[in-house]
């Protein structure tokens, strides 16, 4: 156990969702050597203004600015579920996909949307943050999709489940360290922040704000659930 290399799994809706909810945590867990999975689960195919682009098109250049800003990181794998922006359900089935995930890369640690956080724009967030819990229990319990335990993929129970942008949030970890590198990782996304004003100033004047209330230069926010 004790050399065993830890685990984490980063379920987010968009492109770019898991820099802005968890960059500086990530990038912190990379450089002490964890292994860390992004499952992105949609193509981000509407996250544009410009008239010119098309969903195809913006398909391709946000799955580019994905891999760039999760290698920025230090983040291994990243796995692309290309459902279609602004569409997503939290169906059985999508449940059970992120159900699978879990179990196959037994993370230690998975982090995801708050899906409680008020007033909340996006559907796939809340989408995410719901199918994600509800995942973990599927992974967790062996009477759930009992024939995969019947092949081998057994049950598998994080350690801890962290939700971003939390509503209530109870735990704040101590970025002061990474958090240029959470920018550094946001600034690969160009297509939704190169036309953006003053972006890198209000997220390191966040961060500064959430760390203050624990001592830290810089602090992301997170509602830590017991599995
Ligand atoms: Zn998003």
């Amino acid at each position: 156990m004790a050399n065993e290399t830890m685990r984490a799994l980063v379920i987010g809706a968009h492109p770019d969702d898991s820099e802005f909810g968890a960059g500086g945590t990530i990038g912190k867990l990379a450089r002490d050597g964890w292994n860390i999975t992004y499952i992105v689960c949609t193509n981000g195919n509407k996250g544009s203004h410009d008239p010119d682009v098309s969903t195809y098109q913006l398909s391709e250049i946000r799955e580019t600015e994905q891999r760039a800003a999760a290698n920025a990181l230090g983040v291994q794998q990243v796995l692309f579920l290309r459902y279609n922006d602004g569409e997503l359900e939290p169906t059985p089935a999508l449940r059970a996909e992120i159900a699978l995930y879990i179990r196959h890369f037994k993370p230690h640690s998975v982090f995801t949307h708050d899906p409680w956080k008020h007033y909340m724009f996006h559907p796939d967030h809340r989408t995410v943050g719901f199918a994600t819990i509800e995942g973990v229990v599927s992974a967790r319990d062996h009477l759930f999709m009992p024939g995969l335990g019947q092949i081998g993929i057994t049950v598998w129970r994080p350690q801890g489940l962290f939700l971003w942008t939390a509503e209530q949030p109870d735990h704040i970890e101590d970025i002061s360290e990474t958090i240029d590198l959470k920018i550094a990782s946001l600034r690969e996304h160009h297509s939704q922040l190169n036309h953006v004003e003053g972006w890198e100033e209000r997220i390191r004047k966040r961060a500064a704000e959430t760390g203050t209330e624990a001592g830290f230069a810089a602090g992301e926010a997170f509602r830590k659930m017991p599995v």
